[in-house]
């Protein structure tokens, strides 16, 4: 026998057993990007690395191990997409959306790729639905990102997640908070894992973000840096607080958030679940005024959230929430002998049409075995034609749910179905 060919690590097959589920999520998430007047934007699964290198930030864990970066045969580095706000403003930039009105807000559920060790709720090929909002610095453009992303969530039926926030400044302040956390760290940088060490030179916040348990421990105790903000910054800040509480949406301060991406500023936030173990975060976002800007565009601002898909899907497996339902066809035609396996094709066709889900035998089955498999995928209707219906024009139509068998004429199945189901 041949060999076999695996899904590369970290990737994973979506049967149809499952696929429904996405599709239903799909859905329900799009219903809400819609209630928010949300319009969605699909931009190339690869980009020039460049893009990536400048917009997420040649610092970040993302740009200096994560990315699958490769050349192409003209020589050229491109990389598959990691996150989506890059590519997101790429495409506002190029395009110059801005001259299709002042604020631009665009929704996406797309695939994303990070060669990261692979555990539970942390895949190499993973889906993120999310939002940008761009060319707005107001601080209600905040907020309705946040109320958007707890709004889905709520929608699904998810009760027992945690909404972070902090601001992480703007170029003005940041520097001053940077200073203090170098001074209150510069006895204990030796102490810090070897990344934090460099991090420390290059980008002492993300400290703050580290996983390993030694760094989380030594930063503990360091201020935050909601003491440390500009007027400017802090108004922000109390003005997306206020938002939210008008929302009744609930959250927590966290000096510690400083998210994992460079371009952040201001408005900070991340939604956890306590369902999920170490990889507990659902949903990350914020604020980025320099981005655009950064990226050869306009001086615009922009807020936008990402979510990950699986780490719902396991949240809401979790809860028993629902998750749509296997589709069944409502009519399996049982067919007998070659004239009827003809006319079957042609009555399926048109119940097609009428907006029906139908299956006919396509693996030459006896009669009996085609009732059972109308039962097996759970058919709402046996279609059962032979010579003697031909000859009269109807077919026999079983309910499978509740066992009664009625004769309907052909020109008749569309009505019966619909008024029988
Ligand atoms: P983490 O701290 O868990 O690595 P992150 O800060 O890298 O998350 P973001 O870049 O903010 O994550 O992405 C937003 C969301 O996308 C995360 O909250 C998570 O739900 C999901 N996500 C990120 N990386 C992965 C991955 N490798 N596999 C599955 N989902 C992911
Ligand atoms: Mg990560």
């Amino acid at each position: 026998m041949a060999k076999k060919i695996q899904t590369p690590r970290g990737t994973q097959d979506i049967l149809p057993e499952e696929s429904y589920q996405w599709l239903y999520l799909e859905n329900e998430i799009r219903k809400i990007f819609n209630r928010f007047d949300f319009f969605e934007i699909r931009t190339p699964v690869f980009e020039e690395t460049e893009l990536f290198a400048r917009g997420v930030g040649e610092t970040t864990d993302i740009v200096q191990k994560e990315m699958y970066t490769f050349e192409d045969r003209g020589g050229k580095s491109m990389t598959l997409r990691p996150e989506m706000t890059a590519s997101v403003v790429r495409a506002y930039i190029q395009h110059a959306l801005w001259n299709q009105g002042a604020v631009q807000k665009l929704s996406y559920i797309s695939p994303m790729f990070r060669q990261e060790r692979p555990q539970a709720g942390r895949l190499r090929q993973f889906y993120q639905f999310g939002v940008e909002i761009l060319g707005t610095p107001g601080p209600v453009a905040d907020v309705e990102a946040i109320a958007l992303a707890m709004e889905i969530f709520n929608h699904l039926g998810l009760r027992n997640l945690t909404l972070r926030m902090n601001s992480v400044g703007c170029p003005k302040c940041r520097p001053n908070y940077r200073a203090v956390l170098r001074e209150s760290l510069k006895n204990v940088k030796g102490r810090l894992c070897p990344d934090c060490q460099v991090r420390y030179d290059t980008n002492p916040l993300r400290i703050l973000d580290c996983k390993k348990e030694i760094c989380r421990k030594l930063t503990e105790d360091v201020p935050g840096i909601e003491d440390y903000l500009c007027e400017e910054c802090r108004g922000h800040f109390n003005a997306v607080k206020n938002g939210l509480k008008v929302l009744e949406i609930p959250y927590t301060s966290d000096k510690r958030l400083v998210r994992g991406l460079d371009y952040y500023t201001r408005t900070a936030f991340e939604i956890v679940s306590t369902e999920l173990g170490s990889q507990d975060a659902v949903c990350g976002g914020g604020r980025y005024d320099r981005l655009v800007f950064e990226l050869g565009g306009p001086d615009v601002s922009g807020v936008g959230f990402a979510a990950g898909m699986e780490r719902l899907l396991v949240i809401m497996r979790k809860n028993g929430l629902p998750l749509g339902e296997p589709p069944r066809p409502e009519v399996y035609f049982v067919s007998l002998g070659e004239n009827a396996k003809t006319a079957v094709l042609k009555l399926a066709q048109q119940l097609r049409r009428s907006g029906f889900r139908c299956e006919l035998d396509l693996a030459g089955r006896s009669v009996k075995a085609q009732m059972r498999e109308a039962n097996r995928i759970g058919a709402l209707f046996a279609v059962i034609v032979g010579e003697d219906e031909l000859s009269k024009n109807e077919a026999q139509v079983k309910n499978l749910e509740n066992g009664t068998q009625t004769g309907v004429p052909f020109g008749k199945l569309p009505e019966f179905i619909r008024r029988d189901q």
